[in-house]
């Protein structure tokens, strides 16, 4: 590994890069790291530059650094570290020379004159849930992916585990299965062993799959980004949207946000599929699409710049999937707007039985849209999506400036730009111009606090309630010199829900979502937990008795709300007579397709479903 000379470094840096006509004053700038704090970030990080990360720092504040010379340094700061050196030597030789030439000084513009293809990218080799790879011990229970021919299923029944479930009518494709591997989710907090972990790729294999196990408890998971209990218990069947080898292989493209490419290779199969329906008469700024479960908001977001369309709101995330974003009743931002299941116009499932159903009537779909896959195993559901409309950035420069210093090196408006810039762009660009935030393991709580009315006029929004909740959790951070909150906090106003399990439901005057987060490494479980039970009882002041609510796919089982722990509080007061009605609307929608609630219960549940709504262990428990 090459010796890094921090001076020489810090001189090439600061002469020849990115500091033209700056004072070099050195040893002023560079004294606070002499400090026993700083003298311990670097024995801890000692490849790190740790000079010039301040130098960085402080080119940033004062204004003195260009995009590219600020990402130019930042990469410098890690050079020398191991994993640097590790992820760049994963890159292919071309891709290789590029970034040392930048890294020598070579701008960018003459390096991408000659092409430059940033995929694939290293960390797409760090996304497997195995580590990159299914060991060996597991691999011997994959016993068939894909096409299958007849005559293979002799070699097949030889194996030790043969749950055979073909996924066409003419039986010559079998469902890819794994017996007793572990599930992890990607937070790594809820770990369990489900028998059998099926990966199907058509609607007809989840029939097959239902009726081949009808005593079996069935749980699905997308990219397992729910950090909370929802997952398939040991001894359950698991049915993943997303492949075991590939959980999360491929870092979204990011010279996809320029382009209107769709990768056809991943748009294709059944569950995966993104369809368009004809303008419906009279409403030309409308359109319905009907999206796969495992869809992502990625590639829904290539489909909607290709086509012209998009939906209102969506996820930050890029990588999770359209039946996870349903299954924890995901929310955007925006005070005029709902959550992301209030624009879905039908929902197509395999029920109990096997049956292909499907629920279009707007109050069953309030209850449909929210049970957390109790009604059986999503495949597709049906937005409602308006023409494209376009989002424009006026970002007063500090603010992208100490973004820049922290994440987003080339976020505008920096010096090199003009004063009064302007960044328009199509919605979902705009909405998901964050890249790869999923791929970082985090520690995430959120909460909904309902906006009151103003006491003085109830026709409108009590604005001092979100001002107290935001300098509610900034006073948390600040009373501890070691906040335990190590990542940053995010607040986002929307409206409310129709949904009837949705935490935004009744408030009609907005929703506050307040989400704090940490690095999962630099928290103990302690720290964390009593964090977070302090930001709840700050909120739970604030709010209307039960009517503070926690975003059902962040972490909120281990909390207490108003001195009772989180299950019963959620049963008996936040969703009393919530959970009631969505139940009864079930029921409804059961005699008409024929299954009972008991039926659901035996079926699609799990401890943490059994406890909220059911109240009662069920004959299968
Ligand atoms: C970086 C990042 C940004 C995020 N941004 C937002 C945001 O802006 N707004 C927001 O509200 N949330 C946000 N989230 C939360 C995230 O959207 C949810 O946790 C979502 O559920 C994750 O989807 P997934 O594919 O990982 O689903 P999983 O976590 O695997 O599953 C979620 C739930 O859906 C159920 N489910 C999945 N597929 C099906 C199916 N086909 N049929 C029935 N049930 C099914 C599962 O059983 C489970 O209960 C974010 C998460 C991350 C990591």
């Amino acid at each position: 590994m090459p010796v890094h000379d921090s001076d020489s470094s810090l001189n090439r840096s600061l002469s020849d890069q990115y500091l033209p006509g700056a004072p070099h004053n050195f040893n002023s700038l560079r004294a606070p790291l002499y400090s026993s704090k700083a003298t311990a970030l670097a024995d801890v990080h000692p490849t790190v530059d740790l000079d010039l990360l301040r130098q960085l720092a402080d080119g940033v504040r004062s204004d003195r650094i260009g995009s590219e010379d600020a990402t130019r340094a930042l990469c410098q700061v890690f050079e020398d570290t191991f994993t640097f050196e590790v992820l760049h030597g994963q890159l292919n030789s071309d891709l290789k020379a590029k970034v040392s030439a930048f890294l020598s000084g070579t701008p960018a513009d003459d390096i991408a004159a000659k092409g430059f293809d940033p995929t694939p990218a290293p960390l797409s080799l760090h996304r497997h849930p195995f580590g990159g790879r299914v060991p060996d011990a597991h691999k011997k229970h994959h016993l068939f992916g894909g096409r299958a021919r007849a005559k293979v299923e002799e070699t097949i029944d030889t194996l030790e585990h043969r749950p055979i479930v073909y996924e066409d009518h003419e039986r010559t494709m079998i469902m890819e299965v794994y017996a007793d591997i572990p599930f992890l989710n990607w937070q790594q907090n809820v770990q369990t062993r489900p028998a059998l972990t099926f990966v199907p790729s058509t609607v007809l294999g989840l029939q097959n799959l239902i009726k081949a196990y009808p005593h079996r408890r069935i749980r699905c998971s997308g990219y397992r980004h729910t950090r909370s209990d929802f997952f398939a218990e040991d001894g359950d069947i698991l049915v993943s949207f997303v492949s075991l080898h590939y959980v999360a292989s491929v870092l979204p493209g990011m010279i996809s946000m320029f382009s209107d490419r769709i990768n056809e290779a991943e748009l294709s199969g059944e569950l995966r599929s993104v369809q368009t329906f004809p303008p419906r008469a009279g409403q030309p700024d409308t359109q319905r699409v009907r999206v796969g479960v495992a869809v992502t908001p990625e590639e829904l977001r290539e489909w909607a710049i290709a086509d012209g369309w998009s939906l209102p709101v969506d996820v930050t995330a890029d990588e999770v999937t359209t039946g996870g974003i349903v299954g924890s009743m995901c929310h955007g931002s925006g005070f005029a707007h709902k959550s992301i299941n209030d624009y879905i116009r039908s929902v197509e499932y395999v029920d109990v039985n096997g049956v292909v159903q499907s629920i279009t009537d707007a109050k069953e779909l309030h209850a449909a849209l929210g049970c957390f896959g109790l009604m059986g195993i999503i495949t597709h559901i049906t937005y409602e999506v308006k023409k494209m409309t376009f989002a424009v950035m006026q970002p007063p420069r500090w603010q992208s400036q100490i973004l820049a210093t922290g994440n987003m090196a080339v976020l505008s408006p920096l010096t090199t730009d003009p004063e009064d810039l302007t960044i328009k762009t199509k919605l979902p660009n705009a909405l998901h111009f964050r890249r790869g935030r999923h791929y970082a393991r985090s520690r995430n709580m959120e909460i909904e606090l309902p906006i009151p009315p103003l006491a003085t006029d109830n026709s409108k929004p009590d604005w001092l309630t979100v001002r107290k909740a935001w300098w509610g959790a900034v006073n948390l951070v600040y009373s501890s010199a070691n906040s335990p909150m190590r990542l940053a906090m995010d607040m986002r106003i929307t409206g409310d829900s129709d949904i009837i399990m949705a935490p935004q439901r009744g408030n009609s005057h907005g929703t506050v979502a307040l989400e704090i987060g940490s690095v999962t490494d630099t928290v103990t479980e302690e720290e964390w937990q009593t964090f977070c039970q302090s930001f709840v009882d700050m909120l739970t002041a604030l709010a209307p008795e039960g009517k503070l609510r926690p975003h059902w796919g962040k972490e909120w089982v281990k909390m207490r709300f108003g001195g009772l722990p989180a299950r019963e509080y959620i049963r008996t007061s936040a969703y009393k007579t919530e959970i009631p009605e969505c139940l009864a609307m079930l029921q409804k929608i059961g005699k008409r397709q024929s299954w009972t609630l008991n039926d659901l219960h035996k079926r699609f549940s799990n401890k943490l479903l059994d406890d909220l709504f059911f109240h009662e262990p069920s004959e299968h428990a």
